[in-house]
């Protein structure tokens, strides 16, 4: 094809079977090329091809999905990451280009004392990817998803046009992009809104025996916002199964009162905000030296019903050693209050409170047993959310 472009239009076999993994490395479509774009206009001109001719074309962020999300079998994947500009950082927003890190963003706005409301656990994920799927954290049962402080985006349609919205102009396109799952329109660049940071926080991680106390203590603090963070796990460590809380608060901002909790044990640490929301970059070289990172991860992430929460989870607690396979899978469970998510196209139960169940799972390279065992876990937990009325949070289309 010829196509004037700033950047390039790569064949070559290495960049096809690198566009053809993503993190959960077990799903692989090769596409026929990948576009390195060198500015916005590059990817309005291939997609517009792309349109004509009846080419499938997939925008891929860090490409941490586990479902083969950003791959685009025998079409063209669109590498993000070669836009990663920061372009301003205002009094209460910052706007960047959609391939940025949220590790970068980060970095850039905390000199001026700001930070996004809602960040995912890891940081070295798009803006792109996260916006295009919801982005939910610690913070989500207080500020909702990501997706909820997008002020504008640009974005290329499906037909190649390169379009400014907001939540006033052309609102159908800000509506369908936003958790979009990159099918309705490829974010170029976004305007994303900026609260204050914190400098420290005081960071609580307390241990229960049983899964009901921990969901019951979960639910306390989420309708209380008594903190800014809550999240929790379940967890087999050396044998012995785990169910911790995690409840952060944010120096000067809310109570953080322990008060009418029922942990066993715990313990609580004050560290800066940035070791904070950065935390998961000391489990990465970790996990490489044991050889769960760049292994098969088959993930699944479902939103249940408060009402469903303590059953699913009872159901997933009783067969953590067999269905997580090493001492670093974990499933992540924690609630969120549903009216603070207001993302038309984020789904989730129809209930005041939901629960983010995330069964995260490391196998092995070449041991497609485990993997098929980790499946199989997976098609259980999906089958058992949605009879108790669940969604799915991150499938693929
Ligand atoms: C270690 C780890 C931790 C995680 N923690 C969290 C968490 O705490 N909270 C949470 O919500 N999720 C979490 N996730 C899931 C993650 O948010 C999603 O998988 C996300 O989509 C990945 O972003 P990415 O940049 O890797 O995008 P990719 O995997 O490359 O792409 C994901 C999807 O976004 C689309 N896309 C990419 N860029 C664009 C764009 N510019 N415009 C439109 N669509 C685009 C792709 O086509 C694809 O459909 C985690 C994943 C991993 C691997």
């Amino acid at each position: 094809m010829q196509l004037t472009l700033t950047g390039t239009l790569d064949t070559d076999n290495d960049t096809l079977t690198w566009a053809a993994r993503d993190y959960g490395d077990t799903i692989h479509h090769r596409p026929n090329a990948v576009l390195r774009p060198g500015d916005p206009t590059d990817i309005s001109t291939v997609v517009r091809y792309a349109h004509l001719h009846g080419v499938p074309v997939v925008p891929r962020g860090a490409g941490h999905s586990t479902g083969g999300q950003s791959q685009a079998p025998g079409g063209i994947v669109i590498d993000m990451t070669c836009l990663s500009t920061i372009h301003e950082i205002g009094f209460d927003r910052v706007v960047v280009d959609a391939g940025a890190r949220w590790s970068d963003i980060v970095r850039a706005t905390l000199p001026h004392g700001l930070t996004p409301p809602v960040l995912t656990d890891y940081l070295e994920l798009t803006v792109g990817g996260t916006l295009s799927v919801g982005g939910l954290g610690g913070a989500s049962h207080h500020h909702g998803a990501q997706t909820d402080h997008v002020l504008a985006l640009d974005v290329v349609t499906p037909t190649g046009e390169l379009i400014s919205c907001n939540p006033h102009e052309n609102r159908e396109l800000f509506v369908a992009v936003r958790a979009g799952r990159g099918r309705n329109g490829i974010i170029t660049r976004a305007t994303l809104r900026l609260i204050p940071a914190p400098e420290t926080v005081v960071w609580h991680k307390l241990r229960y025996d049983a899964i009901d106390e921990l969901v019951a203590d979960q639910r306390l603090l989420v309708t209380t916002d008594a903190f800014n963070y809550v999240e929790g796990q379940l967890k087999v460590r050396g044998g012995r199964f785990v169910a911790e809380l995690e409840a952060v608060s944010f120096a000067g901002s809310r109570s953080g009162q322990l008060t009418d909790l029922h942990p066993q044990d715990g313990e609580t640490d004050t560290v800066t905000y940035w070791d904070f929301v950065n935390r998961l970059t000391t489990a990465e070289p970790l996990l490489r030296e044991a050889g769960l990172w760049d292994s098969p991860h088959p993930w699944c992430n479902v939103i249940v019903p408060d009402k469903a929460a303590e059953e699913v989870l009872r159901g997933l607690g009783g067969k953590l050693g067999s269905t997580l396979y090493s001492d670093f899978g974990l499933v992540l469970a924690y609630p969120l209050r549903a009216d603070r998510i207001t993302t038309p196209l984020l789904r989730l139960p129809h209930d005041r409170l939901v629960f983010l169940i995330a069964a995260l799972r490391y196998a092995p390279t070449d041991a497609p047993d485990i993997v098929a065992a980790m499946e199989q876990a997976n098609d259980a937990l999906i089958a058992v959310a949605r009879q108790a009325g669940g969604t799915l949070y991150l499938d693929p289309l």
